[in-house]
């Protein structure tokens, strides 16, 4: 059907005089006695035609049911059911609002049944938001220390300028909707079991939860109806010094926007890969570094590893120190910078200055092979340099053996034996005291007892 007020060539605020004026004058022209005999078909059905839009514009129960529901084929505020699919007046109205305030809607609802859809009091009513959006990306340790910002192009739905929203023609004509009642709601009956029904309440479809409708004709250029409009725009997301991955930016309300909403938020997450050299532990790092033998006994002055920020660090041991096997070398605020605490102002002295972890340098201490003298004679050298000595007084006399309680003859000498690096010897497993009386009485114990045996006794080349 086309619009009766565009056949009748009025507006659709149009007064009743105004639209009898119209139809007389419509009639008049096309009356089928006043037109020649070619013209007479056409004007017949012209003439049909704007009697009909009159005949329902004139009268205003009809023109009120026809504004509501663009047709007067008798649909009232019934209840929505759930065979009742799709919007039959989809194509003649879009629905919108202008700045249609949430609080209408509940305000609407409270005086209604006392209460909003759903049966929650009012204050627990959560506004509806729009989705986040997420962006998961990966960062380098160097990224992290030096802080970083990563650019995005994001493409998101806004608020139509042009019409704030409503989807309608500024000067256009907003009507009640007439499904809903203005609700922004309708009651949807739902089968739950043989003659057991339970009621809904749901978002209007007529006016997509805003309570008023427009004609179609007044839909907003811009936006063409949908109230939003994409925008691309550039989003810098800032990852502070001193985070770590795992964490999260947050950009507050850059989601897609839509009326009556709240905007979500765009949430980028960052991950750390790891990193060659360097260790995070909290705001520490670690590297671990190898020196040889006679560095760790005379020292050593040189570059030892490229900073996070690209310096060089350079270690220069005074003279005398040893390095000792465990032995950690500390150097204090070259660690990861700490992340500042965005919650205390640094006017109040907060954080003001930068903190820094230190960083820890594990010495592996690399000791000759086997045989690494060129003379005999460097061994007497060596042996002549160095202390002979255990330090420790403790340790002296509890690894001295009272010669007298040890004959000659009761000394057996070993030289052939083999050296086992710790991460190469045998792995135990502890027998839980419970389980040791079962031993005994299991009959595959036995065996197992008779297979340990002789031959698990340790292998020993004497001399
Ligand atoms: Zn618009
Ligand atoms: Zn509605």
């Amino acid at each position: 059907m086309s619009d009766l007020y565009e056949i009748l060539e009025v507006d659709s605020s149009a007064t009743s005089v105004e639209i009898k004026r119209a139809y007389r004058k419509l009639a008049l022209r096309y009356h089928p006695d006043k037109v020649t005999e070619e013209e007479r078909e056409t004007a017949e059905l012209k003439f049909k035609e704007i009697s009909q839009a009159y005949e329902i514009l004139i009268e205003e129960d009809k023109r009120k049911e026809y504004d509501i529901y663009g047709t007067t084929d008798g649909r009232g505020g019934r209840p929505e059911y759930e065979e009742f699919n799709g919007n039959p007046f989809d194509n003649f109205y879009g629905g919108g609002a202008q700045n249609f305030e949430q609080e209408d809607f509940y305000n609407f609802f409270n005086g209604m049944n006392g209460g909003p859809p759903g049966g929650a009091p009012r204050s627990a009513q959560r506004k509806p938001r729009t989705d986040d959006a997420e962006l998961d990306v990966t960062v380098t340790l160097e990224d992290l220390f030096k802080g970083k910002i990563i650019k995005s192009t994001s493409t998101r739905n806004i608020i139509c300028t042009t019409c704030k929203g409503s989807g309608a023609k500024k000067n256009a004509v907003m009507k009640t909707c007439g499904i809903c009642e203005g609700s922004g709601t309708v009651r949807k009956i739902r089968r739950v079991g043989p003659g057991l029904v339970t009621q809904d309440y749901v978002e209007c479809s007529t006016c997509h939860g805003v309570g008023k409708i427009y004609r179609s004709k007044d839909t907003c250029k811009k936006c063409t109806g949908k109230r939003v409009i994409e925008e691309t725009k550039i989003l810098e997301f800032e990852i502070p010094k001193g985070s770590e991955g795992g964490e999260k930016v947050v950009l507050k309300g850059e989601s897609d926007e839509y009326p009556g909403k709240e905007t979500g938020d765009i949430v980028l997450k960052f991950e750390c890969e790891p990193h060659k050299v360097f260790t995070r532990k909290g705001d520490d790092l670690y590297i671990k570094y190898k020196i040889s033998l006679v560095e760790a006994l005379s020292g050593f002055s040189k570059v030892v590893l490229k900073h996070l920020d690209g310096r060089g660090i350079k270690i220069s041991t005074p003279t005398g120190k040893v390095i000792r096997p465990g032995d950690f070398i500390k150097i204090k605020y070259e660690g990861m910078p700490v992340k500042k605490d965005s919650s205390k102002s640094s006017w109040f002295g907060g954080n003001s200055a930068d903190k820094r972890g230190d960083l820890y340098i594990e010495m592996d201490i690399e000791f000759p092979k086997d045989n690494w003298y060129l003379e005999k004679n460097d061994i007497t050298k060596i042996k002549n340099l160095l202390p002979n000595e255990l330090q420790s007084k403790r340790d002296i006399e509890k690894q001295t053996i009272d010669k007298g309680s040890l004959p000659e003859a009761n000394i057996e000498v070993f030289s052939d034996f083999t050296i086992a690096r710790a991460n190469a010897l045998p792995e135990y497993t502890e027998k839980k005291k419970e389980e040791q009386g079962h031993h005994f009485y299991e009959g595959d114990e036995y065996s197992s007892y008779g297979r340990a045996g002789p031959g698990a006794q340790p292998e020993c080349a004497q001399q």
